[in-house]
């Protein structure tokens, strides 16, 4: 038989906010055990919650770019359980009337194939401590910090068929959220968090097979390879005529294999009801309105390089991969640099830099016009191509191009007759090459370009050299 393999996510993000959602401890990710912590978010009896209003604007914004409908009366729940990260005995949550409902991402897969993935619900709740386990002196202790750092939780519709659909919109998403500047979404530091939810049908089924839901995917590579495992690991169950039990899993990253955890709640097990400490939140069309003025997300910029600037796709890729190198590359356009050029100095010297000196471009201190003064530089033939290379180089961490092509005497020689004595030269002193060329091999005519370069410091103007060094040579 033919499996079809049936995908949902339900995705955490901790939310880039300063302080929790319900007290004003920081949230800094690294500080000591139990340091960022107070009663409210350690659940001491008598306290009370007070909502950060950050988290909602964040979470509406999310909801926004998600394409959501915008609950405007929602309200929290609470979701009781017992687990020793949590000292409230229960999570602040939204179950019946979550801020967000009804969305859409559309993502891209190879050859250009897009694909909308339905959004089903997003959200707000509170992140629960962490245990921390020695096994060498068989004790598990408890850090606090996290309790109550924000999140939003994303549920998608079961829309994915397989691994690469998933990455693509875990893609998309961290692309959003880093647009947006809600979450640093690092699926290493756990700021962006996935459960997946995995079924198999036979192909042409309409009915939903059972499912379980794995935990603990810590990389795009992990994603991938749980979801290949655990969707022949079904399969491999129902052909020997077994059922697929309901039950959450781990992933195993060592051992490259899912491991049964527990057998799966429901919404019933949690005894949710609503959060009687805080009050139901109503946002007005106002506040809405407001919010809707968002910054152009990666996707939207995409297609107006394409368009705008007749930009090639992979181009328009590379550059709102970070929104930063976006920034960067429109503010050197606005300051007067061809489209093209830009992109190109920015995806070749900019990222060279950047990777040399393991920096994002967010931390990087060239400034555009700075880049911008280059290219028109070489573009007026005051300095040639490879000069203008050495003067980024030169000016990478500050300074004036101008002023370092003075100081540095890098300006470009175009003197005719300056290039001719440098060519006269190099003729003299290689007898050998110039007779291979008359002979009829083009390479060496390159290896003489290359020697007058040298001969005039590497700031001869190429296109001069080429003709004068051609010219001469067709002479007897
Ligand atoms: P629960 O309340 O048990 O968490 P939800 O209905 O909220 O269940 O669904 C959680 C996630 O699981 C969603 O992303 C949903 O699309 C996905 N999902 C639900 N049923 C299936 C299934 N049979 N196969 C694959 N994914 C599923
Ligand atoms: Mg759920
Ligand atoms: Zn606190």
């Amino acid at each position: 038989m033919e499996w079809e393999t049936v995908i949902g996510l339900e995705t955490h993000v901790e939310l880039a906010t300063r302080t929790k959602i319900f007290c004003a401890c920081s949230t800094k990710f690294g500080a000591p055990p139990n340091t960022q912590c107070c009663p409210v978010c350690m659940g001491m009896p008598g306290t009370l919650p007070v909502l950060n209003e950050k988290v909602v604007e964040y979470a509406v914004r999310t909801g926004l770019a998600l394409n959501c409908e915008i609950t405007k009366y929602n309200r929290f729940d609470r979701k009781n359980y017992f687990y020793p990260d949590l000292p409230k005995g229960y999570q602040t949550s939204q179950l019946y009337l979550p801020v967000a409902r009804n969305g859409a991402v559309r993502i891209e897969l190879e050859n250009g194939r897009e694909k909308d993935i339905g959004i089903s619900e997003m959200h707000m709740e509170e992140d629960a401590g962490k245990l921390i386990h020695e096994p060498e002196n068989g004790c598990t202790k408890v850090d606090y910090n996290r309790c109550g750092v924000p999140l939003i939780e994303i549920v998608t519709q079961p829309d994915f068929r397989d691994g690469e659909e998933v990455v693509a919109y875990l893609e998309e998403l961290q692309s959003i959220l880093q647009y947006l500047e809600v979450s640093d979404c690092k699926l290493q530091e756990g700021s962006l968090r996935c459960d997946v939810n995995l079924s198999v049908r036979p192909v042409g089924s309409a009915q939903l097979g059972s499912r379980t839901e794995m935990k603990n995917l810590g990389s795009f590579r992990a994603v991938r390879r749980a979801v290949a495992y655990e969707s022949q690991r079904q399969i491999a169950v129902l052909e020997s005529g077994g059922a697929v039990l309901q039950e959450t899993r781990r992933w195993d990253e060592d051992r490259n294999k899912s491991v049964s955890m527990r057998a799966k709640e429901n919404a019933r097990d949690y005894r949710y009801f609503p959060e009687p400490d805080l009050p139901p939140l109503r946002l007005d069309e106002a506040y809405l309105e407001l919010l809707r003025q968002q910054p152009e997300l990666a996707g939207e910029k995409r297609r107006r390089y394409r368009q705008e600037y007749g930009l090639p796709a992979y181009d328009a890729d590379m550059l709102t991969g970070q929104k930063a190198l976006a920034e960067f590359f429109e503010e050197t356009v606005a300051r007067g640099a061809d489209p093209k050029t830009a992109s190109n100095w920015i995806l070749g010297q900019v990222l060279r830099q950047l990777s040399q000196r393991n920096l994002e471009a967010k931390d990087m201190t060239l400034l555009p016009r700075t880049l911008a003064r280059i290219i028109e530089l070489v573009e007026r033939g005051e300095i040639n191509r490879n000069t203008g290379v050495q003067v980024f180089d030169g000016v990478f961490d500050g300074g004036d191009p101008e002023e370092y092509i003075k100081v540095n005497g890098l300006r470009q020689v175009s003197d005719p007759e300056q290039i001719t004595r440098a060519v006269e030269t190099v003729l003299k002193q290689n007898p050998g090459p110039v007779a291979e060329f008359r002979a009829g091999k083009e390479k060496s005519f390159g290896f003489l370009v290359g020697q007058t370069m040298r001969n005039l410091g590497g700031k001869g103007d190429s296109k001069q050299v080429n003709v004068i060094l051609r010219n001469r040579l067709s002479e007897p």
